[in-house]
């Protein structure tokens, strides 16, 4: 065994407070919440990053996602609520096992997001949108 703390959590070496689970995937609240009932869903084998991820299993975790969102929406009656997963050290992901976070928002929560810094300048919108597409694969 690795020394993947969500690794320990998927085959219950670990203490959680489990959501939900399947064969492939388990939802666990996040020890140090957003606001209360921040929620994570994680493959159960080790996977990095989102991209790592085969089809059939990010399928299936993205159905979870879905029924723990209505699950967090009609226990704790939030405003709003976010879904994101970090990926990368440079994107700010701390546990190296990919995950997806749920956060249920109130108004006034104090939690941001925004400002985004960035706009683009005149043709860069096409031709980000260009390297981007030439790599799309069927
Ligand atoms: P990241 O920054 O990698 O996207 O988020 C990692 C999340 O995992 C953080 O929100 C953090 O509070 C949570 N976390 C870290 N260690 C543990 C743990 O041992 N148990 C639980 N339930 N959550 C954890
Ligand atoms: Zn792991």
């Amino acid at each position: 065994m690795n020394d993947c703390i969500f690794c320990k959590i998927a085959v219950k070496e670990a203490p959680a407070e489990i959501i939900f689970e399947t064969d492939r995937i388990i939802s666990f609240l996040d020890i140090n919440p957003i606001n209360y009932g921040h929620t994570l869903i994680i493959p159960k084998e080790h996977y990095k990053e989102f991209h790592q991820i085969p089809d059939d299993v990010s399928q299936e975790l993205i159905i979870v996602i879905s029924k723990v969102s209505k699950a967090i929406l009609e226990s704790l009656k939030p405003h709003g609520y976010n879904i994101f997963t970090n990926n990368g050290r440079f994107a700010g992901q701390a546990i190296m096992h990919c995950h997806f976070h749920i956060v249920p928002r109130f108004m006034n929560d104090g939690f941001k997001f925004r400002p985004h810094p960035k706009s683009y300048k005149q043709n860069e919108m096409q031709l980000y949108g260009n390297l981007i597409r030439e790599k799309i694969k069927n």
